[in-house]
């Protein structure tokens, strides 16, 4: 498990010539084994704070480290659930869990695997293709991906956003109970102030573009998230 220090993070993204700062003075240190959520409008820089922790995106000045060390997806485990879960669709299922592990030449854990796949009730679907899935099946995919790789950091997406408010709250209880299971360090993105609420030691909450970390707030009220967040955007 990780302990995650950013201290003056700025991220950019070239255009042409010209580098656009996404993040901005970006500070944060997330101890190990707890769920951060992530909060701001649209286009703050989010999924990029997702990419940049991820090591995918590298363009950026500042200090930053998962236990002490840069972001290295060749080194670390990182379970990252992409915001549309990344499933590869001309890949069955049960590759497209085997994918991370296959990438970096780590063992399969079959048992830990056929747990979680139970777990989030999706051991059916291993000889499928992801359309052939609903929505909340890619989705518990995508979760049962980054879990069984026993990540050392979880980085989630605006996970539940694109499903009903029943499948989102049914994929939560789960993800909850798989998530006392395995405490791993998390980053979680999400729009949803009450899932911020339910399922995260801290919320942070940045400000509009260029991102920002305004408040970091210790298990607040609905009416707390909602005063401040009025204030900021
Ligand atoms: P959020 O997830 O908070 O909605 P993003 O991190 O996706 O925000 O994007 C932050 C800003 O960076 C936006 O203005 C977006 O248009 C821009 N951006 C995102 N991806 C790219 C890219 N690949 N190239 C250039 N700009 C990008
Ligand atoms: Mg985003």
């Amino acid at each position: 498990m990780a302990t995650i220090k950013l201290d003056q993070l700025n991220v950019y993204y070239k255009k042409g010539n010209e580098n656009i700062q996404v993040l901005h003075n970006f500070n944060l240190s997330i101890p190990q084994g707890l769920i951060y959520a992530i909060v701001g409008p649209s286009g703050c820089g989010k999924s990029t704070l997702l990419y940049t922790l991820a090591g995918i995106i590298t363009n950026y000045t500042g200090t930053l480290t998962i236990n002490e060390e840069k972001p290295n997806p060749k080194k670390q485990s990182i379970g990252l659930v992409p915001q549309h879960y990344g499933l590869l669709p001309w890949k069955k299922i049960s590759s497209n869990i085997h994918f991370p592990q296959v990438i970096r030449k780590k063992q399969i854990d079959s048992i830990r695997e056929s747990k979680i796949l139970e777990q989030l009730q999706i051991t059916h679907t291993l000889q499928k293709y992801p359309n052939e899935l609903s929505g909340g099946e890619q989705q518990r995919v995508a979760l049962a991906r980054a879990f069984i790789q026993n990540p050392d950091l979880l980085l989630l997406d605006e996970p539940f956003s694109a499903l009903d408010a029943l499948t989102a709250e049914k994929s939560r209880s789960l993800f909850v109970e798989l998530w006392n299971e395995h405490p791993v360090t998390t980053v979680l993105i999400t729009h949803n102030i009450r899932e911020a609420i339910e399922l995260a030691h801290k919320i942070v909450l940045v400000s509009p573009t260029p991102g920002t970390v305004k408040h970091i707030l210790n298990y607040p009220s609905e009416k707390e998230v909602r005063n401040k967040i009025k204030e900021i955007w």
